[in-house]
């Protein structure tokens, strides 16, 4: 027998290897192997299996890692695909669709000693005092960990071995799960009686279950489709996804929940594992994502793999889980850029999730308050089946939305020249202190200031290794690089020598200068502030949101973090304090993101009885995303937005390639891309309505201390461009020390 094996490290190439006797019943296709390669041992994964090779002189698979095959032929598959349309390697596929911990050897189940009882009826042999005070404990619990006898009875090993000699116990290792949620006392719920809209998104979505394979319908084996659920925050989405999961469980099949990292809180894990921990369909809900252990990520990963877990809910990587059968995918938030991997294999769960549901015949449901135009345009053309959620559940109102031009704020809204709040937003939130209500503020940008400038000369504090300027961070009083984490301590005067102005000055606000004009401005209120400075460890995010859900916070002032997801009754006014900052960032998409982020933010207000306002400060407050965001209008924004798109053949029109090349000469980076444009020429000439941009020095233009250009391809045939750039890069003889990137559907174009 041989196996043909892909090395994990990364040679873009297959070998052949003999399956010795004695491991025969243990190579399947996708099994992790021990191989020899050149005096080395590496890695690797079976992929096909077979009784000749085209080589003679095979060397055998030393070991096969793991009792069951890791990777299952249906995920093997959609790393290939991976693979060729995201312009990588197989090798650095397989390495993304198996968790680190489970690709490790020595990362297993956590043992235990465990102390059984074992003597029945009739006299004990003789015993000293310690060892029969420890023999009862025992006897009382019949079985207990070692570790607790220990801290129980405050005695050693060593007497619990004697009581073993005696024939008294048995002390034995046992696995003993590592449950990220073991402190969460979880209550059970029960489906909720859906609106009429809901109801009729589940029928749909259940007609489409029952369709595919496995399902009850009577065209099963055919593939199911794709929903798009477009439904306005607090539309009750969740529980349509809570109760088609349940129908998916019905009929046997398992189901994958993707919702972006920064939403993964603890609050909505819960909701998962409190619809499923009883009842009929009841099941083990798995969680995968970055911030548990190795420990707990192997044993997670295995529920699944082992059937026991039928539901996951995880971040961007959990669209890999090994579930079989796979009746249904739901990615909530669809249009998260954070679905998007940023390095090699730079992948979108997103896509990654169609094109698994049609290879698999599992539904999938994108939802989102704000559809990706992608995503929307397919439900245009007929591709995706949209289902929609106008309104919130009980009808609450969507809230108001008043946008105030900063730039007539008046003098009454400045801090030392820079506006922070209107006279507007100052009334608005002295009132729900007032009224004891509580207010969310919103800005994009951590820290105190954004940049140091003096006013006299010019001068800007800037990077020594990127291309961007330093960020002032108060607490620390340093200067802080948000690109590579460069610091250095903050100048009491203009550093240039001509200049050496005392008076140099902070320009541009971040969360940190907020925190601090609103506690002058309301002393007596509790002010938070929550970013990724102030979350040092873990289970600060968890206070603090439970604080302000308990109402022992106000005030919460934050940047993204704060904008996804949450519900808290209580908040009836939120603040954009800068809606502008993620307008002006040159990426075909700063409209769509900023119409995104402001309905999201919006969406935090009013989710109670009172109904909720939102005001929005801009120095633009004309731009097409703020006005149709603020009258809540997707449909309008995304048909101007399309036209934008259309003129310059933009996605959702045309799918986009971006070659990045990086290197510490900036000219050789520049003289490098040059050919890489000559080389595109040559051979995507002929193409129709392809276009070709660049080079051009990336909008970050050097990061890290290296320069950095790009080129953009915007095509239609994006499976066949992705073949001409694999066979472009690998016809390429780069320098050592230049670096292509080829990143297909970016969604960052600042560069990665
Ligand atoms: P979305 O995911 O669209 O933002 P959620 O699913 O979080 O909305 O729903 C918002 C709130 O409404 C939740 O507290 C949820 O429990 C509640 N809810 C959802 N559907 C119903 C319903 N049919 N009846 C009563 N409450 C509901
Ligand atoms: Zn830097």
């Amino acid at each position: 027998m041989i196996a043909r094996v892909t090395l994990e490290i990364a040679l873009r190439r297959e070998f052949d290897y003999l399956v010795p006797e004695e491991l025969a019943d243990r190579v399947t296709v996708g099994s992790r192997v021990k191989v020899p390669f050149g005096p080395r041992q590496v890695f690797g994964c079976v992929t096909a299996v077979g009784t000749d090779s085209p080589r003679a002189n095979l060397r055998p698979i030393l070991k096969v890692i793991g009792k069951q095959s890791l990777v299952t032929p249906k995920v093997l598959a959609l790393a290939r695909w991976m693979a060729d349309y995201y312009c990588c390697s197989v090798e650095t596929a397989i390495k993304s669709v198996l968790p680190e911990a489970i690709r490790r050897e020595e990362d297993g189940w956590r043992e235990r000693l465990v102390v059984t009882a074992r003597a029945g009826p009739g006299p004990l042999p003789k015993l000293t005092r310690r060892q029969a005070d420890v023999w009862r404990v025992i006897e009382e619990w019949r079985e207990i960990s070692l570790q607790e006898l220990l801290r129980l009875t405050g005695t050693t090993a060593e007497t619990v071995r004697r009581l073993e000699d005696r024939g008294l116990v048995t002390l034995a290792p046992q696995v003993s799960e590592r449950d990220p949620y073991a402190q969460e006392a979880i209550l059970p719920t029960q489906a909720l009686t859906l609106n009429p809209e809901q109801q009729r998104a589940l029928d749909t979505i259940r007609q489409g279950l029952d369709r595919g394979p496995g399902g009850a319908g009577t065209a099963a084996g055919s593939a199911a489709r794709v929903f798009l659920l477009h439904g306005v925050t607090g539309s009750g989405k969740t529980e349509v996804y809570l109760q088609a999961l349940a129908h998916a469980l019905e009929s046997g099949r398992g189901a994958i929940v993707l919702v972006p990292e920064i939403s993964l809180t603890p609050q909505t894990v819960e909701r998962f594992k409190a619809r499923f921990c009883a009842g009929p369909v009841r099941t083990l809900v798995a969680v995968l994502h970055s911030h548990l252990s190795g420990g707990e990520r192997h044993d997670e990963w295995h529920k699944i793999r082992q059937g026991r877990a039928r539901i996951v809910i995880g971040a961007r990587s959990a669209v890999f889980a090994p579930v079989e059968p796979l009746g249904l995918i739901v990615v909530d938030e669809e249009h998260e850029h954070s679905y998007k991997q940023e390095e090699a294999p730079r992948y979108n769960a997103r896509d990654v999730a169609v094109w698994r549901g049609q290879r698999e015949g599992a539904v999938v449901v994108l939802g989102s308050a704000t559809p990706s135009l992608e995503s929307y345009h397919n439900a245009q053309r007929g591709k995706y089946e949209l289902l929609e959620l106008p309104t919130r559940v009980d009808d609450q109102r969507l809230p108001v939305v008043r946008v105030v031009d900063l730039c007539r704020a008046g003098s009454g809204g400045r801090e030392h020249g820079v506006p922070i709040f209107s006279n507007q937003l100052r009334e608005a939130m002295a009132l729900r202190l007032e009224r004891r209500e509580q207010i969310i503020l919103f800005l994009n940008r951590r820290g105190y200031s954004t940049s140091l400038q003096c006013p006299k000369c010019g001068y800007v504090a800037g990077c020594p290794n990127c291309s961007v300027a330093l960020t002032f961070h108060r607490s620390r009083q340093r200067l802080l690089c948000h690109i590579c984490g460069h610091e250095t301590a903050a100048p009491a005067a203009c550093p240039e020598p001509k200049c050496r102005n005392p008076a140099i000055r902070y320009a541009g606000v971040g969360t940190q200068r907020v925190e601090d004009a609103l506690r002058r401005l309301f002393p007596k209120a509790t002010i938070q502030r929550m970013d990724s400075d102030t979350l040092r460890r873990k289970e600060d995010y968890r206070r603090i949101l439970g604080d302000f859900r308990t109402g022992k916070i106000d005030l919460l002032v934050g940047t993204q973090m704060i904008a996804k997801g949450l519900h808290f009754p209580n908040v009836t006014l939120v603040g954009i304090v800068y809606a502008d900052l993620s307008l002006h960032v040159p990426d075909f998409r700063a409209g769509e993101r900023t119409f995104q982020l402001l309905t999201q933010v919006a969406g935090r207000a009013g989710r109670g009885d009172v109904e909720g306002e939102v005001v929005v400060q801009s120095f633009t407050p004309y731009h097409p995303a703020i006005q149709y965001a603020r009258r809540h209008d997707f449909v309008g924004f995304y048909q101007q937005e399309l036209e934008m798109r259309a003129e310059l053949q933009y996605p959702p029109l045309s799918r986009v390639a971006l070659l990045v090349l990086r290197g510490r000469n900036e000219d050789k980076v520049k003289f490098a891309a040059e050919h890489v444009r000559k080389e595109l020429d040559r051979r995507l000439g002929g193409w129709p309505g392809l276009v070709l941009a660049g080079p051009a020095p990336a909008p970050l233009f050097r990061a890290q201390s290296f320069y950095r250009y790009h080129l953009m391809v915007r095509t239609r045939q994006m499976t066949k461009l992705s073949r001409a750039l694999a066979e472009l890069e690998a016809a390429l003889r780069l320098p050592e020390d230049l670096r292509l990137t080829i990143d297909i559907d970016p969604m960052n174009l600042w560069g990665s």
